[in-house]
């Protein structure tokens, strides 16, 4: 699974939509197209760490998604723990049974504490690039990205 950031991950630094409805609005048509094709590419699921993920649940939230232009499957939100990312992260890989191999967090913050060694860092001022979905990509094929 693709534990999943939003601000700075699939929307950059200055974005601002038109007219703002929701979190639909604030995903990039194309970096939500780049993360699908990563998705389909790797047959992993998303689980949102994002601080989207607040006071909405998950069927909400699925549809704002797929409005979004995201082609994949929401299996589940962190727990909202008050701690750092990662922690929050880990509680749902313990609580879900999830090993450290089989998952990769992409996110434009640093700290991702004992979790780094799976951690895309995204920049917020290009976001869901084509360098963050070949070092994901590979994160999930085994390799070490170049
Ligand atoms: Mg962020």
């Amino acid at each position: 699974m693709l534990f999943l950031d939003v601000d700075g991950v699939l929307n950059r630094t200055g974005y601002r939509p038109a007219t703002s409805v929701g979190l639909r609005s604030w995903i990039e048509p194309e970096l939500a197209r780049r993360l699908s094709d990563v998705l389909r590419t790797t047959g992993a699921a998303i689980v949102l760490s994002s601080d989207w993920r607040r006071g909405r649940d998950l069927q909400q939230l699925r549809d704002e998604l797929s409005a979004a232009g995201i082609d994949g499957t929401l299996i589940g939100v962190t727990p909202v723990l008050g701690g750092a990312r990662w922690q929050e992260i880990e509680a749902w890989m313990i609580a879900n049974d999830v090993s450290v191999e089989t998952m990769v967090i992409v996110d434009d913050g640093y700290d991702m504490g004992s979790l780094a060694a799976r951690f895309v860092r995204a920049s917020p001022l290009n976001g869901f690039d084509e360098e963050v979905a070949r070092a994901i990509i590979s994160l999930f094929e085994g390799t070490r990205p170049s």
